[in-house]
């Protein structure tokens, strides 16, 4: 069955596991920037990161017949420094016009301090500014209910259309806030953290198959990047139909995504 996984860190994923997603039926991703484990010391490493994430990725994605999609911004762990972080932002414009770009993203909040939501408002700023999708990391364990809060307070604010904006790693106590406002939802299943697979349908089953979009969030830590064919499987085995299957594993993702400049997607009737 075909899917998408919208939101995996291909940088840190070896060409085998492009090859085993491209066999369990991914057909694209989009790769949002993040933290690389480290903390990088220059504005030139952002740039370079993203000429990895505009250039060599696609590349790598086209060998197997996956169309890599990527988003470009900072992580808010790296966004505590305010003049670095807007050093960082200056150089966003140039990459927006490559065709490969759907927005502006990861961006959020990890520790909520007021550098990194000064940071993530000027970043979804930005995103306004140039028309370009969002998409949101929202903080982990305890920071996430208050983090999401702020989050969807500063996009609100800052007049950014819903319709346009993926709120990322919900879970049952943020789904609703989430959808009820008009955003997006995304499901991140990591094995470990964050949301299981058997979780993640509960979820579908309770909020709708709408507008949720389940990935595998896979990076440089323990993840993995089977993920959203292991839901589709969980789903079929709980007797759900493929069309249902479809919203949140492909067709939801191919609907926001179609909302940016550059995305073209046909996906056979
Ligand atoms: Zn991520």
């Amino acid at each position: 069955m075909a899917f998408i996984d919208p939101h995996i860190h291909m940088v840190s994923r070896t060409t085998e596991d492009y090859e085993r997603m491209a066999v369990a039926g991914c057909i694209a991703i989009s790769e949002p920037a993040f933290w690389p484990g480290f903390d990088r010391r220059t504005p030139e490493g952002f740039y370079d990161y993203f000429r990895q994430l505009t250039d060599f990725e696609p590349r790598r994605g086209t060998q197997f017949g996956i169309q890599h999609w990527s988003w470009l911004g900072l992580n808010p762990k790296e966004a505590e420094d305010v003049d670095f972080s807007r050093e960082v932002i200056a150089l966003i414009p140039e990459f927006l016009g490559r065709p490969s770009v759907l927005g502006i993203g990861e961006i959020g909040l990890n520790k909520i301090s007021r550098n990194e939501l000064q940071i993530f408002q000027e970043q979804v700023e930005l995103a306004i500014e140039y028309q370009q999708l969002i998409m949101v990391h929202t903080p982990h364990l305890e920071d996430k209910l208050k983090g999401t809060r702020w989050i969807l307070d500063v996009l609100r604010e800052s007049g950014a259309i819903p319709e346009r904006v993926l709120v990322d790693h919900v879970e049952e106590h943020t789904a609703s806030m989430v959808l009820d406002r008009g955003f997006w939802a995304g499901l991140t299943l990591y094995p470990f953290s964050k949301c299981s697979i058997p979780r993640a349908v509960d979820l579908v089953e309770v909020f709708g198959a709408d507008r949720l979009m389940v990935n595998s969030g896979g990076d440089w830590g323990q993840s993995d990047p089977l993920s959203v064919p292991r839901l589709i499987l969980e789903m079929r085995l709980r007797g759900h139909d493929s069309r249902t299957i479809e919203g949140p594993t492909l067709r939801n993702a191919i609907q926001f995504f179609s909302q940016s400049k550059h995305f073209r997607f046909e996906l056979d009737a």
